[in-house]
């Protein structure tokens, strides 16, 4: 039996404008699979991944994400973004609630779930990414690990089956970049599907079942984490990783 892929994306090209930032792209993730999107700033990780959720349209080319077609003229958004779960560089927590409510807001407006459950998930939640004890703080009164951490869990509320995450350790200081990471590392441990631009390359060799590199527009490398790093075959992945690693 084949396993499913979730996302499937068929030759999608966008434009901002008169200016091409994905170039025929072609990519499918299968259930349960992690794939990591490196490549340097302004390649189009951020407008891949937002595409997936439909944060971005494109023009030409179809994409498949569970059972929405997003070329479709009409989208059923909502839905999708209730099992598409996204995590951000900046957190985007809402500043005026505290952890529970900025966990509980999407379930009860969305679902319809009842306060007292909608709370006794979250509280499981918090606990779950590790900070069981930030019940009542507000985001100002996170650390910023602290802070990814709950979005994290906020996203998890509404039982998404693909997780995206878009350079979510890139804002935090270097000693909170590891309690996001092996957070992210429990949940593909769990078999949650993932897709993560990143530039943490210790992560994405340990976690990523896949590692995508982008270069202005285009996938010019594709392969496993082993291959990725020992054997790149394009010049521009090969100038990328020597820079960083
Ligand atoms: P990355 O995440 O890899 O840094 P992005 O997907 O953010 O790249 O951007 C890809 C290209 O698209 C860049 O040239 C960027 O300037 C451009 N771009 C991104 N968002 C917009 C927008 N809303 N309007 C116009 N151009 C954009
Ligand atoms: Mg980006």
């Amino acid at each position: 039996m084949t396993i499913q892929s979730i996302i499937r994306f068929s030759k999608v090209s966008k434009s901002f404008g008169t200016a091409q930032v994905l170039h025929e792209i072609d990519l499918n993730v299968r259930e349960r699979e992690v794939v990591v999107v490196c490549g340097p700033s302004g390649s189009g990780k951020s407008t891949l991944t937002r595409c997936i959720n439909g944060l971005e349209t494109f023009q030409t080319g179809s994409l498949r994400v569970l059972n929405h077609n997003l070329n479709a003229a009409k989208k059923n958004l909502r839905q999708l973004r209730c099992e598409v779960g996204m995590v951000f560089q900046n957190f985007n927590l809402y500043p005026h609630l505290d952890a529970i409510d900025n966990i509980t807001l999407a379930p009860r407006l969305v679902r319809g779930t009842a306060r007292r459950e909608a709370e006794e998930r979250a509280h499981a939640l918090l606990k779950r990414v590790g900070i069981g004890d930030k019940a009542r703080e507000f985001p100002g009164r996170l650390s910023g690990g602290q802070r990814q951490r709950l979005a994290i869990a906020r996203s998890l509320a509404m039982d998404p089956k693909v997780m995206l995450f878009d350079e979510p350790t890139s804002a935090l200081d270097p000693e909170m970049i590891s309690e996001v990471l092996d957070v992210m590392g429990e949940l593909a441990q769990a078999g949650m599907t993932m897709v993560v631009v990143t530039h943490e390359m210790g992560f994405a060799r340990k976690v990523a079942d896949r590692i995508v590199f982008l270069d202005s527009g285009r996938i010019v490398e594709e392969a496993e984490p082993e291959q990725f790093f020992t054997a790149p075959t394009d010049r521009r992945a090969k100038d990328f990783l020597s820079k960083i690693l």
